[in-house]
């Protein structure tokens, strides 16, 4: 998961890495006795997981606290590609002399930690490196070794950063290897007038995999969860991720699951993943159907389950329980197979919805889900008999 920038901005702070002074505020009057607190003239930032906020106003100078007051006002409540602003971090303004890019990541292609960093800093590091390849260093970094002295100097000389900046390379790295993090990203990272080297902008990703062992990082796990049905699935135990499409998936064991996504995928993009685990009782399988029925983007959801543990007809009898506390306006196409998928199949059939479609096949199951229209329109059609 991705951290707000002030969270970041902290977590730099924690490891050495000179960043402005700032505090967060909630609403507008907070955003004036911010500033007042930094001196008056502040910069107020939308705090929202995503790039690209000083484009779209939501980075902006204030040159008094009424300033900061009407600015935090404008801020909050905008919407930045998507993310709706509820924070705005107040922090003291910074005279900058020069603009530099700096990141240490995971880099999965070439399968190995990877240092980046160039002259070029404050754009888009995609559209840098796509224009002027040459402009952005990528200095992979043996885990073992991790950066030294010697390889922070190196990756600064590589970026065209001022030696002053390897100290910061280092702590970086600390922060991406301590907090078990994919990502640590700051662009920019200044030079001021005076020498010093200041993290302006920070993103750092955790791995959600060593949450377990994360004391600092926990808190913000939890208080900003990101997506809302993401947070309750959580609550419910259940493995869920939203992705961008319109078929809702849920099934037993992420293996079948992901071989259930990628045939949904050749055919219509899938709105989520869904794992009820195995030996999935009832009660699992109504939750997380009304996970996915409560996401305004699905417009069907299939359930693929292969009884192993599992058996179908506690999951036939989850959907006819969900079927008693949802209304359900979306196809739901089902495939039941393997321990009692029989006994599954005439439960399913004797509830009789017709909304409800029973498919023998995972493919078969997967084409009717990606083309709700004919089963929308009737409404009538029922359950494939078995
Ligand atoms: P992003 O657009 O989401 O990446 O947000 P940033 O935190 O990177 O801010 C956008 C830009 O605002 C930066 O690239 C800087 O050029 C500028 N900026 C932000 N804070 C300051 C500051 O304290 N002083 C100056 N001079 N520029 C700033
Ligand atoms: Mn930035």
């Amino acid at each position: 998961m991705d951290l707000f920038e002030h969270q970041a901005r902290e977590l730099f702070e924690h490891y050495g890495v000179l960043v402005p002074r700032a505090v967060v505020a909630d609403s507008a009057p907070e955003a004036r006795a911010a500033a007042e607190r930094l001196g008056g003239r502040v910069v107020v930032k939308a705090q929202v997981r995503t790039g690209g906020r000083g484009k779209a106003g939501g980075v902006r100078l204030a040159a008094d606290p009424a300033a900061a007051y009407v600015t935090a006002g404008q801020i909050l409540g905008m919407d930045i590609k998507g993310h709706t602003v509820h924070r705005v971090m107040v922090a003291e303004p910074v005279q900058v002399e020069r603009e530099f890019y700096l990141g240490h990541a995971l880099g999965r292609a070439a399968g190995r930690f990877l240092a980046i960093a160039s002259a070029e800093g404050g754009m888009e590091i995609e559209d840098v490196a796509a224009r002027r390849p040459e402009a952005v260093a990528r200095i992979p970094v043996d885990p073992d070794q991790g950066v030294t002295d010697a390889k922070a100097a190196e990756i600064a000389a590589a970026g065209g950063l001022p030696a002053e900046a390897a100290p910061t390379v280092r702590r970086l790295w600390r922060v991406l290897t301590e907090q078990d993090a994919l990502l640590v990203e700051v662009n920019p990272l200044v030079s001021t007038r005076d020498g010093a080297i200041v993290a302006l902008d920070g993103k750092v990703t955790l791995d959600d995999n060593a949450r377990f062992r994360r004391p600092y990082a926990h808190a913000a796990d939890t208080a900003d969860a990101g997506d809302p049905r993401e947070a309750e699935a959580a609550a419910r135990g259940l493995n869920y991720v939203k992705l961008d499409g319109h078929v809702g998936v849920i099934g037993n064991g992420a293996g079948l699951v992901m071989s259930t996504l990628d045939v949904v995928a050749s055919r219509g993009p899938p709105a989520d993943f869904l794992d009820i685990g195995g030996g999935a009782s009832a009660e699992v399988m109504a939750g997380g159907l009304a996970v996915v029925l409560g996401d305004p983007d699905v417009r069907s959801v299939l359930v693929n389950v292969f009884g192993g543990i599992t058996a179908c007809d506690a999951v036939a009898e989850g959907i006819v329980r969900a079927l008693d506390t949802v209304t359900l306006t979306k196809p739901l196409v089902v495939r039941l197979d393997g321990n009692s998928a029989a006994r599954g199949r005439a439960i399913l059939a004797e509830r009789a919805h017709p909304l409800v479609h029973q498919v023998d096949t995972m493919d078969g199951a997967a084409a009717r889900a990606a083309e709700p229209g004919p089963a929308v329109k009737g409404g009538a059609l029922l359950p494939t008999p078995q």
